[in-house]
């Protein structure tokens, strides 16, 4: 058995409509292949599915973020709280306006933020705290809003991995005055290509993403630039096969669930032998990938490689520690539940195609480990 940990075959049973996409976009008289009436339809779904005020399709996750910091009007002197472990865009998309990442640290059970960390680095040049959704859990979003809040900061939710899942009963991407998703290939509701999506109900923030995404026009009078924006627009051939995955998503994200829910019960009794699972239950979940903590994580990793099975070790150095934001990194400063879980998570695969004999093969294989 050989089970890949990016399968090659995620729209295997789309190829066709792909093509076929293609075919209709690339002759439609309109000729319109961006921001076109199919991006404004996949905008419409996705407001309707989530409840959002407004929801604006751009480039990617990260031109999501891009879009985000520039609404708030953040630059250079302000600083903005990020995830230690996590994503590198949630610093460049703050360091690229000129601004200061200032790195929070992680949780070292579930590997998103920990509040206390956030509330303790807010100085009067605080401008924005920015949480991120991590594997399979949201970030403590009703902490983070709370001490929001109470310093009367806005929140960019970095919700790219967590499209569809739900916390206290409000979705992610609405917990932040911003929330952004990612349609990156392998992210929830990937796609065959780039794209993304800002959530907001605040419509000044929505009508200034929008000018944005477009190089600062308004969408009516072209060569009429009201700021300087970015190139981050949708492109029409993604959004047509996006509206074409739209109503198999919440079944995709059930079977993900499934699988989780299935591999935390059987990891949850090898907490003794140095594995820790995710935290069970379905509140404030999601399935983008399904990391395990592991004292021994090299030596499981070649056993399950050896078995046929994919793994992956994500962010294996946490953001301060690395090269390109060295200057963001005060001396003498430590994230250690950020490194704890940049040496030990490891991700098995959680496709929604798997089939149970593969989730039990994976999970079998990881207790036989242990055995
Ligand atoms: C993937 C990801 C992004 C960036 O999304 P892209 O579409 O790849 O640009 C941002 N933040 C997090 C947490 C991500 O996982």
């Amino acid at each position: 058995m050989t089970l890949p940990f990016f399968p090659p075959d995620l729209f295997e049973g789309d190829r066709d409509v792909l093509l076929k996409l293609l075919h209709e976009v690339g002759t439609d008289p309109e000729q319109k292949f961006i921001l076109g009436r199919r991006t404004a339809a996949l905008e419409k779904e996705l407001r309707e599915m989530t409840g959002a005020g407004d929801v604006i399709a751009c480039g990617s996750g990260t031109g999501a973020l891009t879009l985000a910091v520039h609404a708030l009007d953040i630059g250079p002197g302000d600083e903005v709280i990020v995830p230690a472990f996590c994503c590198q865009p949630v610093a460049s998309t703050v360091a690229n306006v000129g601004a200061t990442p200032v790195f929070a640290d992680a949780d070292p059970w579930t590997m998103v933020l920990d509040p206390d960390a956030v509330e303790s680095l807010i100085t009067e040049r605080t401008r924005a705290i920015m949480p991120a959704h991590v594997f399979s859990i949201m970030a403590d979003m009703p902490r983070i809003a709370e001490i929001a809040a109470r310093h009367d900061l806005p929140v960019i939710e970095d919700a790219a991995v967590a499209q569809g899942a739900v916390l206290d009963g409000r979705p992610a991407g609405l917990w932040g005055d911003l929330g952004v998703f990612s349609f990156f290939q392998v992210k929830a509701f990937g796609t065959a290509g780039e794209g993304g999506v800002v959530l907001t109900d605040r419509p000044e923030l929505a009508r200034r993403v929008r000018e944005l995404r477009n190089h600062g026009q308004d969408g009516i009078t072209r060569f009429l630039h009201h700021r300087i924006g970015h190139n981050s627009r949708f492109d029409e051939i993604i959004a047509a096969f996006q509206l074409h995955r739209l109503p198999g998503f919440p079944d995709r994200l059930e079977r993900r669930a499934q699988i989780a829910d299935y591999y935390t019960e059987r990891f949850t009794p090898l907490r003794d032998r140095g594995v820790v699972a995710p935290p069970p239950g379905r509140n404030g979940r999601c399935y983008y990938v399904y990391s395990l903590l592991i004292e021994r994580r090299e030596d499981l990793r070649a056993y399950l490689t050896e078995r046929g099975i994919g793994t992956h070790i994500y962010y294996p150095v946490p953001l301060p520690l690395q090269p390109a934001f060295a200057e963001f990194a005060p001396e003498g400063v430590r994230w250690p539940g950020a490194e704890q879980v940049s040496r030990r998570n490891l991700a098995i695969p959680i496709w929604p195609h798997m089939s149970d004999a593969d989730v039990e093969y994976v999970a079998d294989s990881v207790c036989e480990f242990f055995d």
